[in-house]
């Protein structure tokens, strides 16, 4: 096996991207903003830390770009699935007395994936659950600004996330 080194130095090839976004829906409605905290957010490229749609158009960003970035459903939390959508016995649930709508807990898909079922109604003994990403369906708008771009540290690249401001603190 033959290695070609394009990079000089030590570098991992992969970068840390740091930005701030505000996020609203097709109603244009703020769904999420890094504007609230004084750091941007940070994620490593490559990892699925940040959806695909968002993430390959901010690859191609400078530094102090800004721009709206719109990601179709299928690019953002996948479409919605009705097949997610669920009625069980409310016995069948953890905390079966105390449940409320709006409650989550982890159970298995239809293919045994692990998902986040939210109680989206509770109809007497039987409990209707939604295993969709609640933005699942939706197109996105990002807002964004990118704040810096850093070659990632070896560490940051085993560990599969960034370090440091907005990213994880460990
Ligand atoms: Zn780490």
């Amino acid at each position: 096996m033959s290695t070609t080194n394009t990079n000089s130095g030590s570098g991992t090839g992969k970068r840390v991207i740091s930005f701030h976004y505000t996020l609203t829906n097709t109603q244009g409605e703020v769904i999420d903003t890094s504007r609230d905290s004084e750091q941007p957010f940070s994620f490593l490229e490559g990892t699925g830390q940040i959806i695909p749609g968002l993430e390959k158009p901010m690859a191609l960003l400078s530094v102090g770009d800004k721009r709206k970035i719109e990601v179709e459903a299928v690019d953002a939390y996948g479409e919605h699935n009705a097949e997610l959508i669920v009625e069980v016995p409310r016995t069948k649930l953890p905390n079966a007395d105390e449940l409320s709508e709006g409650d989550q807990f982890q159970a298995t898909g239809p293919n045994n994936e692990m998902l986040l079922f939210r109680v989206i109604e509770i109809k007497g003994e039987d409990v209707k659950l939604d295993g969709n990403h609640p933005l699942a369906g939706e197109k996105l708008f990002f807002d964004v600004e990118v704040i810096q771009m850093r070659d990632a540290t070896h560490e940051e690249v085993a560990h599969g996330h960034a370090h440091g401001e907005g990213g994880h603190h460990h």
